[in-house]
């Protein structure tokens, strides 16, 4: 496949101009590190198989396809990890950044396709892997519906019988209404 290439960080680009009137079919797995995503709430990498067209057209080319991911996320109650899989259709207009500022007022309305912009024709699809990552993450990530979380005295997961001996397990939003009341009377 000469169009793409694998670089230094695993980083994949891609030369635009060079596709013309054949669409581009690619297959790739693309690894994404967490610090490229959500580091609070993804655990480790995440992988994505991207099986994507690059098609060209007048002024710009379009992305299409499917994106498979998969990755390890953790818990906002307990800080445990869960495993995560999504499946996403994907649909991206690759715009060349042009200096120009009419062409973005005129084109772009919020609620269109995905939109990026392409510097020098060179398309960096780890980026749009990652972009579209961020999209599909749920917003908070629970290990179970009833994950009890840890114990707000000892950090112990409280998920595991017996996990810790403190006296009051109290939640900390009661414990600061608590305060509240106690300082109002
Ligand atoms: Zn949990
Ligand atoms: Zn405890």
């Amino acid at each position: 496949m000469v169009y793409c290439a694998i670089r230094e960080g695993g980083v994949v680009k891609l030369d635009l101009e060079r596709i013309e009137d054949v669409p581009l079919a690619l297959d790739e797995r693309l690894v994404i590190p967490a610090d490229r995503l959500d580091p609070s709430l993804v655990a480790g990498t995440v992988e994505v198989c991207a099986q994507v067209r690059i098609s060209s057209l007048p002024e710009e080319h379009l992305l299409r396809g499917r994106m498979s991911m998969s990755g390890r996320l953790i818990c906002v109650r307990c800080l445990e990890e869960l495993d995560w899989n999504a499946e996403e259709e994907v649909t991206v207009r690759l715009v060349p950044a042009v200096a120009s500022p009419s062409a973005e007022e005129t084109e772009l309305e919020p609620g269109d396709l995905d939109v990026r912009f392409v510097v020098d024709h060179e398309l960096d699809l780890l980026e749009v892997a990652a972009e579209q990552v961020l999209l599909a993450l749920p917003m908070h990530a629970v290990c179970r519906e009833n994950c009890a979380g840890v114990c707000p005295t000892c950090g112990a997961n409280l998920n595991d019988e017996g996990a810790c001996t403190c006296d009051s397990v109290v939640d900390p939003r009661w414990a600061a209404l608590a305060d509240l009341r106690g300082r109002n009377s």
